[in-house]
């Protein structure tokens, strides 16, 4: 038996002309298979797996089968169908990457006078060659690659080089961009081809192709340079990969998932199932609850797709110059958006993340995409459809291959296509109003505080943690909440159908029928259990033994304080009074404040509200006032000490108390203080605007009760003193905690160590209630420790007496309130001081 020929084309035409000048040279003792086009009447260009494989299958024998391609997804679809054949005959298939004319007909030539395949393969390789030395171009050995490199590049010298892949992924986006980048200001044409697989070759300034070729660990490439600086091009890839092609010596397949925050890395070796491929994503828990829903990314704007966006502002070329132009800013538009995207993911995610963006950026200047539009826009085509074309085109091949590494490829592509093409063509991007599973890589405290929990079931973020002050807003909220789940949260489609589960910080990707059906019933016994008890919440609580406790809620915005009130609270223990100065470019004025504390004031139907003044700095930047740059934000300008050194910002907000408590009962309560001048320095400026407005004529109360939060340690220990000095005081045990323990609350690496049932933090708790005892002065705690029911007693045992809690908690608070005796809940604080861990006190309540 010969060695059998298959020629895989495009084009049926193409691939039977050039079968016809083989079978023509070679005479009757070719074996030879034709597989071009696709049987598709509309659009016959194409490759077709199957047609290759049946072609093989037709001509294969023992002396094997030489296949010679035309172009992208030819080359793509040969190898798919080898992989497709039994392993015996796949053994026997070799892809040439020899030109499919010249190759063909020395390959024909050579297995028709019953040459072995080495030889065939040598000849078709060589099959420049001829034409070559007719035109004084010098090929460089072995004669076939370098002619293959030479083809169409320039006549001066190649230079060669064999590069073994060093790193575990292989040639994943991030070392395919450092190729690039490598090569990018060096003048030189490089071509790669993959020897161990038949890729190839391919130019090395193009992403896409780089990607396309798939080179694994250990694969052998032959690099071939020409152009002035071909020697410096090849010594620089070299020293690429002597560096390990960027990527970490200690990588591991599947390591890079964890980070992949724009989903556009992921390692071409077939990695470990994720989590999400087996149905969970687990994080941290950071609000109770349960949830089913739809996933929607927050932030993103859901673009159509490509032939959608065309469709929706038909392109009509204007003269080349303008659409080059057209093209150039819309290009300009979609790298500031990634850049900022890359930065922010740096800051939070770290440089290696970062990176990950920086591969998507350089799409953007990709020959693979630019050149084709280019040249369709000088040959009058818009450079909407254009770039369109460009984008459809280099998709196909990514697509050719059922190849779960190049669809992420796709999808990163068709991202960066839409977002040039929705440029161009003008495309308004409406925010897209948020519902349902809300997941991002992180939420401010602002952005939770507008989620709507109507419409919103849950929310899953990859970084976070859950002490921050989103995910106390989240459960402000009753929205269930799972932090630091990792970018596999990222990679979730939208629209996915999620169960998320607050208590225990998972999210279950994969849910079935009857799973959702189970967790429906759930949620809805929950409902139920919770109408019950929200029924019984319209009354006071008090103890067995008749002590009264005061169960109020923690609000943000209006909706929150209407909500407090459906669930039967006392009064707001804390109006966290900075949601209205978040996210804005400037202050609310007076008036805008006294109009948002009567609405809450209202709300709560003549029950007391504490209001708490500005509590911003940490994590809860404003856009106005410059905050110095400090190592330790949490250490630094943070609540009062920002309020007096704003006094214009605190003197407007205490006018505006001053005038709402003279119709409301309002209380006044300050942050982060640490010390009795601190509490004189708001005194006096609460003095100040109480003159002030007098002297306009302004009504005012006589009296405006004045208390301050627990929240530094320091404080709590002179807690007699300040008792002497205050009106009431709450224990935000949320930053008591974090000072107290040394950990950030926005850290999720030292979450574990934020306890606050650390006997530490109790006994923090116990000096403010102690000292606090036989006075007239509330002890309220309204950190989130509060709102767990198993611990109220506990909380009322160490001198509480006020829990303020999310709206969503009070009817359960009260409950457990209901449940004890006073001494009960001595006895039970007393066991606790004794502890020596929060794990001790946990079990202590059981
Ligand atoms: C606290 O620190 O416990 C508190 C209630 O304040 P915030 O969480 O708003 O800082
Ligand atoms: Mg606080």
């Amino acid at each position: 038996m010969t060695v059998g020929i298959v020629v895989v084309s495009h084009s049926a035409a193409l691939a039977s002309a050039a079968g016809e000048l083989a079978a023509e040279m070679a005479g009757d003792r070719l074996r030879m298979a034709l597989a071009g086009g696709v049987d598709d009447p509309d659009a016959p260009l194409g490759t077709d797996a199957v047609k290759v494989m049946a072609a093989i299958e037709e001509v294969d024998s023992e002396a094997g089968v030489v296949v010679l391609m035309d172009l992208g997804s030819a080359v793509l679809s040969s190898e798919m169908a080898r992989d497709l054949l039994p392993p015996d005959i796949a053994g026997r298939v070799v892809l040439c990457e020899a030109p499919i004319v010249e190759g063909l007909v020395a390959a024909a030539v050579q297995a028709a006078a019953g040459a072995p395949i080495e030889e065939v393969l040598a000849e078709a390789r060589n099959g420049l060659s001829g034409k070559a030395s007719h035109l004084g171009v010098e090929l460089t050995s072995p004669p076939g690659r370098a002619a293959e490199a030479a083809a169409g590049t320039t006549d001066e010298e190649a230079v060669t080089a064999t590069l073994v892949v060093p790193n575990v992924l292989g040639f994943h986006a991030r070392p395919a961009a450092r190729i690039v980048e490598t090569l990018a200001g060096l003048q030189a044409q490089v071509r790669i081809t993959d020897r161990t697989s038949g890729r190839g070759p391919v130019a090395a300034r193009s992403l896409n192709a780089l990607i396309t070729l798939g080179a694994r660990q250990g694969h052998e490439l032959e690099l071939v340079a020409t152009g002035p600086e071909a020697a410096e091009a090849v010594a620089a890839l070299l020293a690429l990969a002597e560096q390990n092609l960027g990527d970490p010596r200690e990588e591991e397949p599947g390591t890079v998932t964890g980070e992949v925050a724009v989903g556009i890395d992921a390692a071409p070796v077939p990695a470990p199932p994720t989590d999400a491929e087996v149905g969970f994503l687990t994080g941290l828990p950071a609000a109770p609850g349960l949830a089913v829903g739809r996933v929607q990314h927050l932030g993103m704007v859901a673009l159509p797709p490509l032939e959608e966006l065309l469709a929706s502002a038909p392109p009509v070329a204007g003269e080349p110059a303008s659409e080059h132009a057209a093209l150039e800013a819309a290009i300009a538009v979609a790298r500031a958006h990634l850049e900022a995207a890359r930065d922010d993911l740096a800051a939070r995610a770290g440089a290696r993340a970062a990176e990950l963006v920086g591969a998507q950026l350089l799409l953007l200047e990709d020959p693979g995409l630019l050149d084709p539009t280019r040249s369709a826009i000088d040959d009058r085509a818009a450079a909407a459809s254009a770039w369109a074309a460009a984008v459809t085109e280099v998709l196909a091949t990514y697509r050719v291959v059922e190849d779960p590494y190049l669809a992420e490829r796709a999808g990163d592509l068709d991202a960066v296509g839409r977002e040039v093409l929705a440029s161009l063509v003008g495309f308004e991007r409406a925010e897209v109003e948020p519902r349902g599973v809300i997941v991002a890589d992180d939420l401010s405290p602002a952005q939770t505080a507008r989620l709507d929990p109507a419409r919103v079931d849950a929310v899953v973020t990859a970084a976070g943690s859950p002490t921050a002050h989103a995910a106390l807003i989240a459960r402000a909220l009753g929205l269930p909440a799972v932090v630091d789940v990792g970018g596999a949260a990222l990679e979730l489609a939208d629209g996915t159908e999620v169960v998320v589960d607050g208590d225990t910080g998972t999210v279950e990707t994969a849910p079935d029928r009857a799973r959702l059906a189970a967790v429906r019933a759930q949620l809805a016994e929950r409902a139920q259990a919770h109408e019950a008890l929200r029924v019984a919440a319209s009354a006071p609580a008090t103890t067995r033994d008749g002590t009264h406790v005061e169960v109020r809620a923690n609000v943000g915005l209006l909706r929150d304080a209407e909500r407090a009130a459906i669930e039967g609270a006392d009064g707001v223990g804390l109006l966290r009074s900075e949601f209205l100065f978040l996210d804005r470019p400037d202050a609310p004025d007076e008036e805008e404040q006294v109009a948002t504390y009567r609405a809450v004031c209202r709300a709560l139907g003549g029950r007391p509200v504490t209001l708490r003044t500005l509590d911003v700095g940490g994590d809860k930047p404003l856009d106005y006032i410059e905050l110095p740059v400090e190592a330790n934000p949490f250490l630094g300008t943070r609540g009062v000490r920002l309020g007096l050194l704003e006094r214009d910002l605190l003197m407007t907000q205490l006018r505006a108390a001053l005038r709402v408590a003279a119709e409301h009962p309002l209380e006044l309560m300050v942050p982060m203080v640490a010390t009795l001048e601190e509490i004189a320095a708001v005194r006096a400026l609460m003095v100040e605007a109480r003159e002030a407005l007098r002297a306009e004529g302004i009504a005012v109360p006589e009296e405006l009760p004045l208390g301050v939060m627990v929240e530094v340690p320091a404080l709590a220990l002179k807690a007699r003193h300040v008792i002497e000095a205050v009106d009431l005081v709450s224990i935000g045990t949320n930053d008591l905690t974090q000072y107290a323990m040394a950990a950030e609350r926005g850290n999720p690496a030292v979450t574990e160590l934020s306890d606050p049932l650390d006997p530490g933090v109790l006994a923090l708790i116990a000096a403010v209630g102690a000292a606090a005892e036989g006075s007239a002065t509330p002890v309220a705690v309204c950190g989130e420790l509060a709102s767990d029911p198993s611990v109220a007693a506990l909380l009322v045992g160490l001198g509480v007496t006020e829990l303020s809690v999310p709206p969503v908690d009070v009817p359960a608070v009260k409950q457990a309130v209901r449940q004890v005796t006073l001494s009960e809940a001595r006895e039970l604080a007393r066991q606790a001081l004794t502890c020596r861990s929060a794990a001790e006190v946990r079990a202590l309540l059981g």
